[in-house]
């Protein structure tokens, strides 16, 4: 089917509340995902199907044309690169803030600093900006051991509430970026299946309005 829709989601957190949008929107898989260790979801409508990926791969897959929509975390977006897709909606769901972050009271060292991340071009990007010289160093979690441990100076990390900082001895320091889910579109697919994938742009934009009431 030429026409047919595939929508990449993110799995996890952003998962759980993607779907009532989705739902709400008039999209709803038609077994229950989280019972499932499927990949690939059938849907009430006919010609819409899911994927539920990672989030640093749903921008490869837009991008790719693999899927024509796309749910991803704004930090993915920035961190994978997510400029040559076409983002026409904040979903306005799994907020949170992209930080750095020390520990508590620690001076940075004079000269070149360590930052860990796993957004490691995000996080040299900071450095760039500021002048900054760092070596950057891949994590893939528990970014917060890596001051502790003094591997790191510096983290890039996710912010929600601030807990997980605070119980390992460290602050927020710098805001980086507010983030949120996005939808995302192959800009290929946008101009092929204008009209469907428009559709479903403006649906979930009123279920975006509609949570927000
Ligand atoms: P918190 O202790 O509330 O500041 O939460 C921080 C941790 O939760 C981070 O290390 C993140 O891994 C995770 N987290 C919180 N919010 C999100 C989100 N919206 N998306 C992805 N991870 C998140």
């Amino acid at each position: 089917m030429d026409q047919e829709i595939i929508i990449a989601l993110t799995k996890g957190r952003i998962l759980k509340e993607t779907l009532p949008l989705f739902a709400e929107a008039g999209i709803e898989p038609i077994e229950d995902i989280s019972k499932s260790r499927k990949l690939i979801f059938e849907t009430n409508q006919a010609d819409v199907r899911l994927l539920v990926i990672r989030g640093s791969d749903v921008p490869t897959y837009v991008k790719h044309g693999a899927a024509d929509i796309g749910v991803s975390g704004k930090d993915m977006l920035l961190e994978v690169g997510g400029a040559d897709l076409y983002e026409p909606l904040d979903l306005n769901i799994s907020k949170c803030r992209l930080m750095t972050a020390g520990l508590v009271g620690k001076e940075l060292p004079q000269g070149r600093i360590r930052i860990a991340s796993k957004f490691v071009n995000i996080a040299k990007q900071y450095c760039a900006e500021r002048g900054m010289q760092a070596d950057v160093i891949k994590l893939y979690g528990a970014m917060e051991l890596a001051p502790l441990m003094d591997l790191a100076d510096l983290i890039v990390d996710i912010v929600d509430t601030g807990n997980t900082l605070k119980a390992n001895g460290m602050e927020p320091i710098d805001l980086i970026a507010n983030v949120s889910s996005r939808l995302v579109v192959n800009r290929a697919a946008m101009k092929r299946k204008h009209q469907r994938i428009q559709g479903i742009i403006n649906s979930l934009s009123e279920a975006v309005k509609k949570s927000a009431e």
